[in-house]
């Protein structure tokens, strides 16, 4: 069986890799399905597919949504998009619009504070792709604001920091008809960062669900292996697929590696041994060696 890794990111948003060499590290990482998922955005999807088709890796194309459900920001990955659906983009456009917004924000509220520079300085991060806190981090940490990235996060970008702004984001809604409406299947990502107690957790799983939401990462390279066990059992709870993503952002993560995704628990139904999947990506034009 290959070896799937249903989630990461290249420079179309937070990575530090081109998605082509996303790519080429998946393959020699013995990856033989890798979904692109970058935040709110498609634009490295054709030059992924085209490196894939270089190294033998079947490329899925993917994205993860930013939404706000219930006031809590929630990721939703969407696997085998089509990434020029117009619902999609229109969606996706309006997000990065709102991303620009807050980063704009983000740096005035910086520059309150006594950091001045903060949009230009993420702008260099990001290099024309979508601005994301992981690029304020960047350059917080080479101002000697902080001493790494998890550091700046604590201080300057979460709840009741200088550098937080609540986000706007999609509604489950929307995201979920998005996605669906692009012939792709819709993932709950990494259910167990978000910190939401076992009721809400419930309460979002039954929602997404009844919009026609079709997966959970139960297998997430944020979680830990107990949090694996946990989504195991909600995932047959609520009838839903396991999916299995690394989370890959770059190198400087070592422990989020592509492709180093611990197996299944017992008793999930891996969302690509499902219909749903034969369906939305399995008849696709695959993006194989050639
Ligand atoms: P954004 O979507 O712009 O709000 O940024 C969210 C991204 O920031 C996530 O996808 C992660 O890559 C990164 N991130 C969020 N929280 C942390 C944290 N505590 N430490 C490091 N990176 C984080
Ligand atoms: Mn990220
Ligand atoms: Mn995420
Ligand atoms: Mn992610």
């Amino acid at each position: 069986m290959p070896v799937y890794d249903l989630h990461c990111h290249s420079t179309a948003s937070d990575g530090p890799l081109s998605p082509a060499a996303v790519v080429r590290r998946a393959a020699t990482r013995g990856v033989g399905v890798l979904a692109l998922t970058d935040h709110d955005e498609t634009a490295g999807l054709a030059e992924a597919g085209a490196e894939a088709r270089r190294t033998g890796v079947r490329l899925v194309p993917g994205i993860e949504l930013s939404v706000t459900w219930s006031h809590q920001t929630i990721h939703v990955v969407g696997l085998g998009i089509d990434p020029d659906h117009p619902d999609l983009a229109a969606g996706t456009a309006r997000l990065r619009a709102f991303r620009d917004w807050r980063a704009a924000e983000i740096a005035r509220r910086l520059e309150k504070a006594g950091i001045p520079g903060a949009l230009a300085g993420a702008r260099r991060h990001s290099r024309g792709a979508i601005l994301s806190r992981t690029h304020f981090a960047r350059f917080l940490v080479e101002t000697g604001h902080a001493k790494d990235v998890r550091q700046v996060f604590r201080r300057f970008l979460v709840k009741g920091r200088p550098g937080h702004v609540p986000g706007e984001w999609a509604t489950l809604e929307e995201a979920v008809a998005w996605i669906r409406g692009a012939g792709g299947l819709a993932v709950i990502a990494h259910p167990a960062r978000y910190g939401l107690s076992a009721t809400r957790l419930r309460q979002l799983l039954g929602a997404f669900r009844e919009l026609g939401g079709e997966g959970l990462e139960v297998v997430s390279g944020s979680h830990t292996p107990d949090d694996n066990e946990r989504m195991a059992l909600l995932a047959r709870r609520f009838d839903l697929l396991a999916s299995a993503g690394s989370d890959f952002h770059g190198p400087e993560n070592p422990w989020y590696e592509l492709g180093r995704i611990p197996e299944l628990p017992a008793g999930c139904r891996p969302v690509w041994q499902s219909g749903a999947w034969q369906a939305a990506i399995g008849s696709r034009p695959a993006a194989r060696a050639s």
